[in-house]
């Protein structure tokens, strides 16, 4: 199948009372290594807190939710975005969201009026979820009508090795093209065999019809989405009722202002076309248990949902910060600190909202006591004494030489756009950039952490006859 590419999705392990501000209770975790198809979407850049129309038009029962018949744009390819521009380690869906749900074992027909390009959408059924749902299920459209039957017709793309398609779900378009210049037009209406869920589009959906909807659309449909500039969030419709009273504009402005500050860590600035924001809406979804995930879709099981369904928790969720960080993650990732470099991001999504940095009492005593340790008894991937206090090697640069490290890091490796085959090369691309970042040479800083990077990597360094920093950077602390 075309665009299929390998993936990693990783999982967070969390509890509820491990989502306040605790740092080490996102601990380290299995890392899954799945295969999946990704794709891209776009969307716009602004984010502002929509207000409901001054005067609000009732619609009639049968007009709420979405319209039958929907214009759809192609988009850029996942791989072309996010693997070849972005040259980001994770890659999330690019689905777009239709507002409609079809049940298990059901006959659908839609009908696909293309406009203008070459390629045809796919229909994709069901929320990809980590732990949760683990595999696409789709049907390649065709022009005209297509009847489909979703018990024997739908291709399934197997993420976890579960069972064929039984379950229905939403219903997604995918519509990319590897081509920058691919600029496709459909328009699709789905005849018969969908339902509409709750569906809320942020300038578009009043918040009173979105209410209307919890209850007129009935038990039959398993979710409800929220729709913004930057993120499609969606949840099972017995929370949507839950947290109805919910303000699920703020809910969305979060999501798009945690999204902006991780955008702006990774020097997303818009400066030249590689450094633009990717056009894709992360999806967030519910799933019944497991951990946290970030991967093709980011899921929070349901022990979490009251954190991510009340805004004033959701502000100041570590792991909403945590978990869209892991989609920012670029190729220099290497394993052993997969689950630390995403905190690069997630702290600075806590400064952006006006927190704190969280970590724990005892952070900085940990990292004293193994700075003082012997040179032969520190390295620095290996998961003890350290563990998630690594952050505080890579806090250490953000400390000395502020945001624009970060951004001129990430910015780097997009230009550079390296061919990185393993650890130690992920680790010598990191270690080498960061002193052409930094205009210094630090390879003292990186022996004091016991960076266990190979003798080729310390001469590359000293070949680049960098000046000493002017002071030891492993003694800085906040
Ligand atoms: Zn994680």
């Amino acid at each position: 199948m075309k665009n299929l590419s390998n993936n990693h999705a990783t999982g967070c392990f969390a509890h509820s009372s491990a989502f306040r501000y605790n740092l080490r209770s996102w601990g380290f975790v299995p890392f899954y290594v799945l295969p999946l198809a990704f794709f891209l979407l776009s969307c716009k850049d602004q984010v502002q807190l929509i207000q409901e129309p001054a005067v609000a038009i009732s619609l009639a029962d049968e007009d709420l939710g979405a319209p039958r018949t929907q214009l759809f744009k192609q988009q850029i390819s996942r791989q072309v975005e996010n693997t070849d521009r972005l040259r980001l380690w994770l890659g999330h869906t690019g689905w777009q969201p239709t507002g409609f749900h079809v049940d298990k074992n059901s006959i659908i027909t839609v009908h696909v009026r293309k406009i203008s390009g070459t390629d045809l959408p796919k229909l994709m059924l069901g929320t990809p979820a980590s732990g949760g749902r683990e595999y696409d299920t789709f049907f390649q459209l065709k022009e005209g009508t297509n009847v489909i039957n979703t018990e024997t017709d739908l291709e399934i793309f197997y993420f976890g090795g579960r069972g064929p398609e039984k379950w229905g779900g939403n219903v997604y378009i995918d519509y990319t093209s590897d081509s920058p210049g691919a600029h496709g037009e459909s328009e699709i209406t789905f005849e018969s065999g969908f339902k509409k869920i709750p569906y809320y589009i942020q300038g578009e959906t009043s918040i009173a019809d979105y209410q209307r909807m919890l209850d007129v659309f009935g038990d039959s449909v398993h979710q409800a989405t929220l729709v913004s500039d930057r993120v499609m969030l969606n949840f099972t419709i017995a929370n949507a009722r839950q947290y109805r009273s919910s303000n699920i504009d703020s809910l969305l402005l979060i999501c798009d202002q945690v999204t902006a500050s991780v955008e702006a860590i990774s020097g997303l600035d818009r400066s030249s076309p590689e450094h633009y924001p990717r056009t894709a809406r992360l999806l967030i979804t519910d799933k019944p248990d497991g951990v946290p995930t970030s991967g093709f879709s980011i899921s929070f099981p349901q022990i979490s949902m009251n954190e991510i369904l009340t805004p004033s928790l959701l502000r100041r969720s570590w792991g909403l910060y945590h978990e869209i960080g892991h989609a920012y993650q670029q190729a220099w990732t290497w394993f052993a600190v997969s689950e630390v470099t995403v905190n690069i991001f997630s702290r600075a999504a806590q400064r952006a909202m006006g927190f704190s940095i969280g970590r724990t009492e005892n952070s900085w005593n940990i990292v004293d006591a193994y700075l003082a340790k012997p040179d032969a008894e520190r390295n620095f991937n290996t998961d003890e004494p350290l563990s998630y206090d690594r952050l505080e090697m890579f806090h250490q640069l953000w400390l000395a030489y502020g945001d624009g490290f970060y951004q001129n890091l990430h910015k780097k490796c997009r230009v550079d756009k390296p061919i990185l085959n393993n650890d130690d090369e992920k680790m010598a691309y990191f270690m080498t950039t960061a002193c052409d970042i930094a205009g210094e040479d630090l390879t003292d800083f990186f022996r004091k952490w016991g960076l266990p990077a190979s003798q080729a990597t310390y001469a590359a360094i000293a070949n680049k006859n960098l000046p000493q920093p002017s002071r030891d950077y492993s003694t800085l602390r906040d």
